[in-house]
């Protein structure tokens, strides 16, 4: 059966099924065993108990869907801002219970701030400056989640959850400096993120390729494998990687029905904040959303930049041909767009008067450091498959292991697929500790082509396809003990393509 064909109480029937049942679910749409009978009476036992629970008939869910492929949970939400929201909030609801405790639990212990300090910032300090339709979508989700699990958590804690890359590394070290906090944590900004974007003559075919891998603590990075399949009642449809809970990609990876192509890395050694700023993780979303060129991305980037998440931006327009490198600092900015050409990410700065001006620490002739030792690797690789760039080979290179400030294979800080946790040095220019538990966690990667078509291919867990494993590290660093409630294993997925509008029962029959 064609997915096109199939109708709306099929479709709500799969998701639902999906819902309660997870893997098991996919595993009888697909079914040819003997049992297949007796399991699907089963099934329509559960689905009809899901019904009457409450929240599983809302007819805000008539649309939304999940299924779960590859090590991904795809997430197919869709109408106004409210409906959107709920939906995420409902077919994710166990997924942003668990994220949250993940997540705040960093925040705390890295900041030495508590929780009633973060959801004072969120309703004080971010709720003012969120566009209506994203109030409205956060709402929507915390509506969402207590349908689903109950849950005691409102919009301060959601505000502040979807803020978790810009208010502990960004707002509280410029917070403390203002306060000038006695003993307060040596905070830095993060650096997440392997990345590039070519076109023109360095790519197969001369379409543009992007593509992206995600540094974060292990903790976090475990839980972001969610893709996004969001058709807003208004702006672009969205393909986005993405994490429970939060409505913007945040790591960040997306394409748009405009054709627009996003992905970023952070500006390492990044300091300021504008408390009077719109909150990153609304402008990305609504980049993202509303963009259909590099100038109108740029634009909305820029209006009411707060500083949080300093990223170098790397766009693509598919309808062109061109990509471009946003250098987002706060008190400067840089952009530079060609047709002929590759920009490469790995957390380093190059203008002068950002680097000056909002990255004042950062040493970009450091070739020893994490930042700078990826972007002589990118350099080699790019310039040795020029001409050859193309997804396959965008995928081999997510996953190199090679140091190139020791000249060797290795696994560890300075590999474009990270694992600090067999870094004996760490990150300090980011505060990761030696064998700080972080690294490369998920990759994603497109083209112009699969970018009209709205697809990508994707990868959870280490891009190499190596798994790592909690309690082995644990027993051997005893002093990340304090992650042990949070900290899982991490195994790698296969490479695994996803495209909007896709359904479970589609896609188990490719
Ligand atoms: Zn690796």
């Amino acid at each position: 059966m064609e997915a096109g064909t199939e109708t709306n109480s099929m479709r709500r029937a799969a998701a639902i099924l999906v819902v309660l049942l997870g893997g098991a679910a996919v595993w009888w749409i697909g079914g040819n065993g003997p049992d297949v009978a007796a399991s699907k009476d089963a099934l329509n036992e559960t689905i009809a108990a899901g019904r009457n629970r409450s929240g599983a008939n809302d007819p805000r869910l008539t649309g939304a869907r999940r299924f779960e492929d590859g090590g991904w949970i795809y997430v197919h939400v869709e109408g106004d801002p409210a409906t959107i929201g709920f939906e995420h909030g409902y077919l994710l609801g166990p997924e942003i219970e668990d994220a949250f405790a993940a997540v705040s639990a960093g925040m705390m212990h890295e900041t030495q701030r508590d929780w009633a300090f973060f959801r004072k910032v969120a309703r004080e300090m971010l709720w003012p400056k969120i566009d209506q339709e994203y109030q409205q979508e956060l709402q929507g989700i915390v509506d969402g989640l207590r349908a689903r699990t109950g849950s005691k958590l409102d919009i301060d804690d959601i505000v502040a959850f979807n803020a978790f890359e810009e208010l502990p590394d960004y707002y509280v070290p410029w917070y403390n400096k203002q306060q000038k906090t006695a003993h307060a944590p040596n905070l830095k900004s993060p650096g997440n993120c392997s990345a590039f974007v070519a076109t023109g003559s360095w790519t197969k075919g001369g379409q543009i390729v992007m593509a992206h891998n995600n540094w974060t603590n292990y903790a976090n990075g475990e839980r972001w494998r969610i893709v996004f399949d969001m058709a807003p009642k208004t702006g672009h449809r969205i393909l986005m990687d993405g994490f429970p809970g939060v409505i913007a990609s945040d790591d960040d990876f997306g394409i748009n029905s405009d054709g627009l192509m996003v992905t970023e890395t952070t500006i390492t050694q990044f300091e300021g904040w504008d408390p009077n700023g719109k909150p990153e993780f609304v402008r990305a979303r609504k980049a993202l959303q509303y963009a259909g060129s590099i100038d109108e991305y740029t634009k909305i980037m820029l209006d009411g930049n707060n500083g949080g998440y300093a990223n170098d931006w790397l766009l693509g327009d598919s309808k062109t041909g061109e990509i471009a490198q946003l250098e987002l600092g706060l008190k400067a900015y840089k952009l530079w767009r060609t047709k002929d050409g590759a920009f490469s990410g790995s957390n380093w700065a190059r203008d002068p008067r950002v680097i000056r001006e909002d990255a004042p620490q950062f040493e970009p002739n450091n070739l020893e450091t994490s930042p700078n030792a990826r972007r002589v690797r990118w350099e080699q690789l790019l310039k040795e498959n020029k001409g050859k760039l193309d997804v396959n080979l965008a995928e081999k290179m997510l996953g190199d292991h090679i140091d190139s400030y020791h000249q060797r294979a290795e696994t560890n800080e300075r590999t474009l697929c990270g694992h600090v946790d067999s870094s004996p040095r760490g990150v300090d220019v980011w505060g990761w500790a030696p064998y700080f538990p972080g690294g490369a966690v998920q990759a994603k990667a497109t083209d112009s082509t699969m970018t009209k078509e709205m697809k990508m291919v994707a990868r959870a867990g280490h891009p190499c396809g190596e798994d790592f494993l909690a309690k082995p590290f644990l027993a051997a660093h005893p002093e990340y003990a304090w992650q042990s409630p949070y900290l899982r294993d991490m195994k790698a997925g296969p490479w695994t393509e996803f495209h909007s509008g896709e359904t479970a029962v589609a896609q188990k029959q490719r």
